[in-house]
């Protein structure tokens, strides 16, 4: 009996050469093969020259014009090139390490070639030459990724073989009433179409099945493991006491915005729930995510229970603990700044209060999740610029506790796309608006040459008593980098505002009491100018800065430029973001004049996503993001949005956990660990 869980050498023509071949592509079952679906497909349809864009690729036919001549590099390279007239267009072929190809090609010789079109050479770098005049027997053919000895052609007749001999065993997996609704093709004849395509309609057909098939089954995924850990996780019901959470927000010196009560709602009824919490709040900057932070973290004081906040940096752990101190201190609540600085006596005296629960909250940096730090009742965690920090480092910290409630917090919005696939298992809340009165800060884009100017708008705006920021990339001169030097800088400005502004400078390298000080003296505007590396970038708040001025702006992310943009516009005045930017690249145009034609973090983020792709977005340290071999998490977001809803609707429905029709939807969840207890972090 035939199974498609044979092995790769049942096929014919498949020895035990090939399937140790086969099994470097991970390819061991008939299965694998059939579904190793290729990257692209070759056009071998005539293209009018005229028509093609540059770089894509061709089959045309025309006649000899000239020898071909071959020049060799080394013993085994070498290039022919020949001269082709394809109807009023004369241009040059070339083809590398095929210098057979030269005794065949005679003058007016009818060729078909197929390459890539280099329109401003006028040249097809060829890949294929057919000797006589065009004819195809299929105008589309796949190209699968291979690896020498393996070859595309091979590859393709193997494929052939499975499907001839095991093509009738290929199973539906999706539920007829998905096909019918989204009019997708079975999954036999679209399996069929992706190997052997008639037309491109006809891939584009069966792709679309594909992604569908692909976005459901890792939808379904992620959202059976939620459940079930929401199930399994014994959290904790923080009862929380309302009198006094609302005796604490209405003394706050603004009202809470719509947005911001709707996040606190679905933070307090995770709180208050059995289950574990597990969300993301986001928000762009200066939406007043802190404030929300600390009304969460008095509920689960008030219920009991003690408090972490843990930030990446120690400027930003100070700003926290100053301001959470100053709102949470007088309702009753102990609060204790860690950082590594703090050291000897002073951090023993904290560890001790945190053990015996003489402290109610403990906001720090890294430190926070040192070995020697023990909490006595820890109910909530937040970590605010969740992704600074890596799944190792959160769960250290959520394991200080028995299964303490998480909020994770974060100021780069993330795009609906990778919130609903890379945090498909979280909970997300988003405040979408600002407090009212927020001017937008207008955002210019100048060439380094325009310094004088920028200067003298600078000196504007201290005069009026404001103050300015001046972001630097690098803090060492580095020629090869040719970037400004902060320190350049830094004496550049001193020198020009001398006797009237003062210039405070700072960049990682200074020690952490230095960096206190020179924050200070700019939070209480004895500096009226800060020039800084990147370090100001998260939370730092000094709401009389009205000018931020970013040198080489175009080495910097889009994400991280409207992390520094959003430094100002923090209190009632109007503000300025100034780009000191000369990009080479179009990428780099492009990033500047979206900065400067929205204050959006989420359309910022959006625009980043599609210019760096979602295996940037993050850096290269985030892992966990899906890779899927169809689908495109950017281009098919309806898709995915599409699938979100239909395997929510599944996983909720009593059906899907028993009926035969959900049955192949089922088994993948087993095959891929679903219930076995896979953790999701
Ligand atoms: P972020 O979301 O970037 O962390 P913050 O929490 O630092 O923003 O808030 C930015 C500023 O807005 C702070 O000065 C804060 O006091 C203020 N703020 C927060 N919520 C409101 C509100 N509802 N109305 C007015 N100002 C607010
Ligand atoms: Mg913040």
């Amino acid at each position: 009996m035939k199974a498609l869980t044979d092995p790769i050498s049942s096929i014919k023509g498949i020895g035990e050469e090939t399937a140790a071949l086969m099994q470097e592509l991970k390819i061991e079952t008939v299965q694998d093969l059939l579904e190793y679906l290729p990257y692209r497909y070759e056009d071998y349809r005539l293209k009018d020259l005229e028509t093609v864009e540059h770089e894509e690729r061709v089959t045309v036919e025309g006649k000899v014009h000239s020898l071909p001549v071959v020049n060799y590099f080394g013993k085994k390279k070498s290039r022919l090139t020949v001269k082709v007239l394809i109807g009023r267009y004369l241009i040059s072929v070339t083809f590398f390490n095929q210098p057979y190809l030269k005794s065949k090609l005679q003058i007016n010789e009818t060729v078909t070639v197929t390459g890539k079109w280099d329109r401003n050479r006028q040249t097809i770098n060829g890949t294929e030459c057919h000797v006589g005049a065009y004819q195809s027997e299929n105008e589309y053919e796949p190209v699968y990724s291979v690896k020498a000895p393996l070859t595309v052609k091979r590859m393709r007749r193997y494929i052939g073989n499975a499907f001839n001999d095991y093509g009738h065993l290929i199973e539906e997996n999706l539920p007829e009433q998905f096909l019918s609704l989204y009019k997708l093709p079975d999954r036999a004849p679209a399996l069929r179409s992706m190997h052997f395509p008639v037309s491109a309609q006809d891939v584009k057909r069966a792709r679309r099945r594909f992604v569908y098939e692909e976005f459901l089954f890792f939808q379904l995924k992620m959202q059976a493991l939620r459940k079930i850990q929401r199930e399994q996780s014994k959290g904790m019901s923080q009862k929380y006491q309302l009198n006094k959470l609302n005796e604490l927000i209405s003394s706050l010196p603004f009202s809470l915005t719509s947005a911001q009560k709707m996040v606190v709602n679905e933070i307090l009824t995770d709180m208050k729930s059995p289950y574990r919490m597990n969300r993301l709040l986001q928000g762009d900057v200066g939406s007043g995510k802190t404030v929300v932070a600390a009304i969460a973290l008095f509920a689960s004081f008030s219920a009991g229970y003690q408090g972490a906040l843990m930030v990446p940096t120690e400027i930003l752990a100070e700003q926290h603990a100053a301001s959470l101190k100053e709102l949470l201190e007088p309702a009753g609540l102990k609060t204790a700044l860690l950082t590594s600085s703090i050291k000897g006596k002073k951090r023993r005296e904290i560890l001790s209060d945190l053990k015996e629960g003489r402290l109610d909250l403990l906001i720090g940096t890294h430190a926070l999740i040192q070995d020697d730090v023990n909490f006595n009742q820890l109910g909530l965690v937040i970590t605010d610029e969740q992704h600074r920090f890596g799944v190792e480092q959160r769960r250290v910290l959520r394991e200080k506790g028995e299964n303490p409630d998480v909020l994770f917090m974060t100021a780069t919005p993330i795009p609906r796309t990778l919130a609903i696939s890379v945090f498909g298992e979280m909970d997300v809340s988003t405040i979408n608006e600002l407090p009212a009165g927020r001017k937008t800060i207008e955002t210019y884009w100048a060439k380094h040459q325009m310094l004088e100017r920028i200067l003298s708008f600078m000196e504007k705006e201290l005069q009026k008593g404001r103050q300015a920021y001046v972001i630097c990339p690098l803090i060492e001169e580095s020629e090869k980098l040719d970037l400004e030097n902060v320190l350049d800088v830094h004496s550049m400005l001193t020198h020009h505002f001398a006797g009237r502004y003062r210039v405070g400078l700072m960049h990682g390298r200074l020690p952490a009491d230095e960096k206190d000080e020179v924050m200070k003296q700019f939070s209480a505007n004895e500096s009226q100018i800060l020039v800084s590396t990147t370090v100001v970038e998260v939370g730092v708040n000094v709401p009389n800065a009205t000018v931020m001025v970013i040198y080489d702006a175009e080495r910097f992310g889009l994400a991280q430029l409207h992390q520094l943009r959003g430094r100002v516009g923090r209190g009632s005045e109007q503000s300025y973001c100034i780009l000191l930017a000369d990009p080479k690249t179009e990428n780099g145009k492009e990033r500047m004049k979206i900065m400067t034609e929205t204050n959006d973090g989420f359309v910022v983020s959006e625009k980043d996503l599609e210019l760096r792709g979602p295996g940037d977005f993050f850096g290269r340290k985030q892992s966990g993001m899906p890779e899927f071999k169809v689908a495109d998490m950017v281009h098919d977001y309806r898709a995915l949005e599409v699938a979100r809803d239909d395997a929510a609707k599944l996983i909720a429905s009593e059906s899907f956990w028993k009926d035969e029709e959900y049955r192949p939807l089922r088994n993948y969840l087993e095959r891929t660990g679903v219930f076995s207890g896979e953790k999701l972090d």
